[in-house]
């Protein structure tokens, strides 16, 4: 698929059809505003013909848009996967929030994305028009486009398809292509230790948000198998490595379930395990999923358990939530278009 090159790919490919070079601009551009294949006019029938097959091919299996505005769509890819994608309006721009993979085999217990385990990795392409997709719908142009942020937080665990996650890193943030800063992406693992450092050995300047969700590896284990593999020690050391290289303040993800990681107990070891690093705490009070019997805290006790953390010296908020209305909150990516994966 074309999306998946860079633009000098894209000129390589443009060559090897025997066509003039001025034609991977006018290409690339096409693609970079999110143009189906019938609505670029300044392409001749001949050359289309022959990118037609390499030309991106979607269809929109569903649009929702919420009362606050939050937009969810379920994107029907060639080979029939649908994933789905969350558009999020901010005071200062808008948030595309990607999913990464068709499913996820992560497991984590209170996840909707991984129900039905792991279907496939998105290419970075598919990955990449997710976002195209919103900036058109938004009238994005070249010189001015509407997404200025986006978020790794949709299906998927994105360290879990290092290769097309990194290559999708360089075309969003390339100055050919959407040119969106990667100051302004963030990147949310459950902590694939060595892809941590990988990402920041490869120069990655992503924000890296890690989905923690307990203070302790015994009360990880519980909710989030991978656990078992890497310990929050490990973690927190590859973050630290991460910062060193970046510069960049880690984010961590706590969903607060009710009695489980929300006690007094857990918050206070949560401080202590933080404390000393450049780091922010994101509070989501769960989402309850019904195929799961976890229970979320209530928002109140949230902001209580913020004021806690923060006069033991952690920066931590809670998250607001978006899109409840249509299931695009956080964690409840799922489909209901057709196939049972995403
Ligand atoms: N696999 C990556 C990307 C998913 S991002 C990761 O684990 O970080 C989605 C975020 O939503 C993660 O922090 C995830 O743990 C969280 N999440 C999943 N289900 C949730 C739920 N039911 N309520 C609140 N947060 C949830």
């Amino acid at each position: 698929m074309i999306l998946d090159l860079t633009f000098q790919e894209v000129c390589q490919y443009v060559k090897d059809l025997g066509e003039p070079a001025f034609r991977a601009k006018q290409l690339y551009e096409a693609l970079t505003l999110g143009k189906q294949l019938d609505e670029i006019s300044n392409l001749p029938k001949s050359f289309k013909e022959k990118i037609e097959k390499d030309y991106p091919k979607y269809e929109i299996a569903a649009h929702l848009v919420s009362k606050d505005e939050t937009q969810k769509v379920a994107i029907k890819l060639e080979d029939g996967s649908v994933i789905e994608s969350v558009l999020l309006k901010y005071k200062y721009g808008y948030t595309v929030c990607v999913s990464t993979q068709v499913g996820c085999r992560m497991g984590c217990k209170f996840c909707a994305s991984t129900l039905n385990g792991l279907k496939r990795n998105l290419s970075a392409g598919e990955i990449l028009l997710q976002i195209l997709f919103f900036n058109k719908l938004l009238g994005g142009t070249l010189k001015e486009r509407k997404v200025t942020n986006v978020v790794l937080m949709g299906c998927g665990e994105p360290l879990d398809n290092y290769d097309n996650v990194a290559k999708f890193l360089k075309l969003v943030s390339s100055e050919d292509g959407l040119n969106i800063s990667q100051r302004n992406i963030s990147l949310s693992t459950c902590g694939l230790v060595p892809n941590i450092y990988k990402l920041a050995d490869d120069g990655f300047t992503v924000t890296l948000t890690i989905s923690l969700h307990a203070p302790n590896d015994e009360l990880r284990k519980k909710t989030m198998p991978i656990a078992n593999v890497y310990k929050i020690e490990e973690i927190l050391k590859a973050c630290d490595y991460y910062f060193d290289k970046t510069g960049r303040r880690i984010a961590f993800e706590y969903a607060l379930v009710d009695s489980l990681n929300d006690t007094d107990e857990a918050i206070e070891q949560l401080a202590r395990v933080l404390k000393g690093r450049s780091c922010h705490v994101n509070l989501i009070p769960l989402n309850s999923v019904k195929e799961r019997k976890l229970i979320g805290t209530n928002r109140k006790k949230g902001y209580q358990i913020a004021g806690k953390l923060e006069k033991l010296g952690i920066s931590a908020t809670v998250r607001r939530t978006m899109g409840e209305d249509i299931e695009g909150a956080c964690g409840q990516l799922r489909n209901r278009v057709g196939e049972q994966n995403g």
